[in-house]
């Protein structure tokens, strides 16, 4: 049986859904095909990590309809705290100081799910087809076809669109051919729940040492969300130790800003890298989030980024009849790809500069954590950076004035 969509969005993770939420009422026909039930252990994208959403993604979350139903489980950042284990110098960005009353916002991704899903499903004109496993697809001048590998009553879908948000790897990416960059880190991230005796209310922790960075994200209450990055061959004997030794090994690494870290949860690790694909489509196949660009989680941009992509995306498709019509992804590119440079390049530059794989001296990177303390101008445009706020599309409804205030 053949069915016919205006655009197919492969991968209904936090970016695919997301698309979809946005594209709810835009009068066109959307699948979103996710291989993955919702809801149920090995679901790859709503996992046991958490997200730093930037100012940015929660205006656009908002406007999405999602935030209402994930504002409960969000924990506002107001302050980051940035340093450099064994040099001086740390830096700092403050809600107040940039004139707002968060920064960005700890979410745990399986919130996240749990409120995009609702949103899809009362979605106007937005159907999600979950598992249903995209096998392959082939293209002409007017549409794809997507064939499916089963489990659903039916195996040919036929869209003028596809999406390609599934995932790093994207098997649609490769099928049509789209070149990738890539650069192995030789590191992995190590991500767990850590509870602490001292509470320091919103502020989030970024310590680079010479291992890679590690990050404590304030989840709430005296939890704190660890990504800690480890050189690959470094991290089976920290996964492998005990909950006391795990503690100390820790508590060692980021010192006692936040007391004794007392308590840790379930551990789970990503191997890291960058994957960037060198084009943003092909014929009728348009990449978004992890399938465009992967990035090392250092500064929290991921998904962030990929919440702009699909925020470009579904402007470029705005007043058009044929969402696969080469100006729509040519309109898509030209938004997305200063940002995505910047992003890019900046993330990279963190992780070589932070994590030993740069030649430069202890003393140089210090040097420029004062600066970037000490120069407001610098200081705003890290905080900007951080809040997601270049890059984004202007709203078209803006976001409400209390929000800018202190
Ligand atoms: C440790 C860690 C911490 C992070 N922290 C942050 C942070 O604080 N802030 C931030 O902005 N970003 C962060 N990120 C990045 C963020 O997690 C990613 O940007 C985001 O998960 C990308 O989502 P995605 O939907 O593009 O891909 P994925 O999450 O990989 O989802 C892809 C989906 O596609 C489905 N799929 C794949 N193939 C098929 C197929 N053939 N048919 C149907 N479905 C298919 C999969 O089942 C999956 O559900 C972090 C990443 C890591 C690893």
């Amino acid at each position: 049986m053949n069915v016919d969509y205006d655009i197919l969005i492969v991968g209904g993770g936090m970016v695919g859904a997301s698309l979809g939420a946005a594209l709810a009422g835009s009068g066109r026909r959307v699948g979103i095909l996710e291989a993955r039930p919702y809801g149920t252990p090995g679901q790859p994208s709503y996992d046991d990590r958490s997200t730093a959403l930037a100012l940015g993604s929660r205006h656009l979350l908002d406007r999405l309809g999602v935030w209402p139903a994930l504002s409960a489980e969000a924990a506002p950042i107001t302050h980051i705290h940035v340093s450099d284990r064994g040099h001086f110098g740390v830096a700092h960005i403050d809600a107040a100081e940039q004139g707002v009353r968060a920064l960005g916002y700890v979410v745990p991704n399986r919130a996240l799910g749990a409120a995009l899903l609702p949103v899809l499903e009362q979605a106007a004109g937005v159907e999600l087809i979950a598992p249903a496993e995209v096998a392959d697809i082939e293209q002409d001048d007017d549409g794809v076809v997507v064939r499916l590998a089963g489990g659903v009553p039916f195996e040919r879908l036929r869209a003028r669109l596809v999406v390609a948000a599934d995932g790093t790897g994207s098997p649609i990416r490769e099928q049509v051919g789209i070149p990738v960059e890539t650069r192995a880190y030789g590191q992995s991230a190590l991500i767990a729940n850590v509870s602490v005796t001292r509470l320091q209310a919103g502020v989030a922790y970024e310590r680079f040492t010479d291992e890679g960075p590690l990050a404590m994200l304030p989840m709430g209450g005296d939890r704190y969300s660890l990504v800690w990055t480890h050189r690959e061959a470094d991290l089976p004997a920290t996964l492998a130790l005990g909950d006391a030794e795990f503690l100390a090994a820790l508590q060692q690494r980021f010192g006692w800003r936040l007391g004794r870290l007392k308590a840790v949860g379930r551990r789970a690790s990503y191997p890291l890298g960058l994957t960037r694909a060198l084009e943003t489509s092909y014929g009728r196949v348009v990449l978004v989030g992890n399938a465009l660009h992967t990035l090392h989680p250092v500064a929290g941009q991921g998904f962030n980024l990929a919440l702009r992509d699909v925020e470009a995306l579904a402007r470029a498709l705005e007043g058009i009849d044929d969402p696969g019509e080469p100006a729509v992804l040519a309109q898509y590119r030209r938004l997305r790809e200063g940002d995505m440079r910047t992003v890019v390049s900046l993330t990279d530059a963190m992780v070589r500069l932070f994590s030993g794989l740069s030649p430069l001296p202890g003393a140089l990177r210090s040097l420029g954590l004062v600066a970037a303390d000490c120069l407001p101008d610098l200081n705003r445009l890290l905080a900007r950076q951080h809040m997601g706020l270049y890059g984004a599309i202007a709203p078209t409804r803006p976001p409400a004035f209390a929000e800018f205030r202190a």
